[in-house]
């Protein structure tokens, strides 16, 4: 009987090392261990030992089952770390590939060149000074004495909600507003979106632009132009060259368009600038001294003067863009080249 239970131990403990995985554990341990398995059939026959033999032969076969317990548990637990250590490998990350970087974002194209027209300004001591989109005839007109009969009030140009209340055709209200508020010195810029009813290849129904003013005592178009010179020269280039036009703006007097030098052929002549070497890039003027009056500044005490332009055009003209268009489609294979 004793041989027959150390022979049944050393089987058993054979099948339990030899199982390959849970599934042959658990087989081998019904086989040995399980209500009809070797052992329990074993303590079975123990009706056919002497009676005197019988405790110590219970006593071997509980030893032998504790010892069988423990082999079981333990090749269990060496399996399923096996399998985890296994798994780990299969599923092992190759940290040697090249990441995937997610996209980042670049500026528009206007508001790099707008930050680049602020900067210039900031660093002469203008600040920057925004205004509602939606704006009373009053501002729009009336206070940059734009009377009621003028071209500019049509409604082909201008996009009326109501009677009196319309999309802002241009910044410029900004500046009656910041003069009502204040007393001169007076030294702003305005950018922001106007709004005209207008549409093609360089013109969009809304575009942007970015006004000037300076109110001071004594104040001359030798301050003007000065000015002007300084912001061509850091926006284009320490070459760049200006050139006056007289013109005529209702709310500046004397008024002038300004050229600056062709940026792209330097004076020479080419496609973009019409042969003629210059590029029209704003408007500009003494202010008015009936609009000074209009905000209560004495015109015998301050003058001042007043410029304006396209964003959208400088962009066009600094990146060589031929439709104004591509600003608005959002394409961002237009867009990422910037
Ligand atoms: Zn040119």
């Amino acid at each position: 009987m004793k041989t027959q239970i150390e022979s049944l131990k050393e089987r058993a403990l054979a099948a339990c090392n030899g199982a390959s995985d849970v599934q042959a554990l658990q087989e081998a341990r019904v086989k040995f261990l399980g209500k009809k398995g070797e052992l329990t059939a074993l303590l079975r026959n123990m009706g056919n030992l002497p009676p005197e033999e019988r405790p110590l032969v219970g006593k071997l076969v509980n030893e032998v089952r504790d010892q069988l317990e423990q082999a079981w548990k333990q090749k269990e637990t060496d399996l399923a770390a096996s399998k985890l250590q296994a798994q780990l490998e299969a599923e092992t990350l190759d940290i040697t590939l090249p990441g995937r970087k997610p996209r980042k974002g670049t500026y528009h194209p206007l508001t790099l060149v707008l930050n680049e027209i602020k900067s210039v300004f900031i660093s002469m001591g203008y600040q920057v000074v925004e205004g509602p989109e939606i704006e009373s005839d009053y501002y729009n007109f009336e206070a940059l004495n734009i009377p009621k009969d003028h071209p500019a009030r049509d409604m082909q140009d201008t996009f009326y909600l109501t009677e009196h209340l319309l999309l802002r055709s241009q910044t410029s209200p900004v500046q009656i507003r910041t003069m009502e508020r204040q007393q001169p010195p007076v030294r702003i810029i305005a950018p922001g979106k106007v709004y005209r009813s207008d549409a093609d290849v360089t013109h969009s129904p809304m575009f942007h632009q970015v006004e000037g003013l300076l109110v001071d005592k004594g104040i001359t178009m030798a301050d003007l132009k000065g000015t002007l010179q300084l912001f061509a020269e850091k926006l284009f280039g320490p070459d760049t060259k200006t050139r006056f036009r007289p013109s005529y703006f209702p709310f500046t007097e004397p008024s002038a368009e300004v050229d600056v030098s062709c940026i792209i052929c330097k004076g020479q002549g080419c496609r973009v600038c019409s042969d003629t070497g210059w590029l029209e890039i704003l408007g500009c003027g003494m202010v008015d001294p009936r609009v000074l009056a209009g905000v209560g500044y004495d015109p015998e005490e301050v003058s001042g003067f007043a410029f304006g332009m396209g964003i959208e055009r400088i962009a066009m003209l600094k990146y060589g863009i031929n439709d104004i268009r591509l600003f608005f489609e959002n394409d961002l294979r237009f867009l990422k080249q910037f």
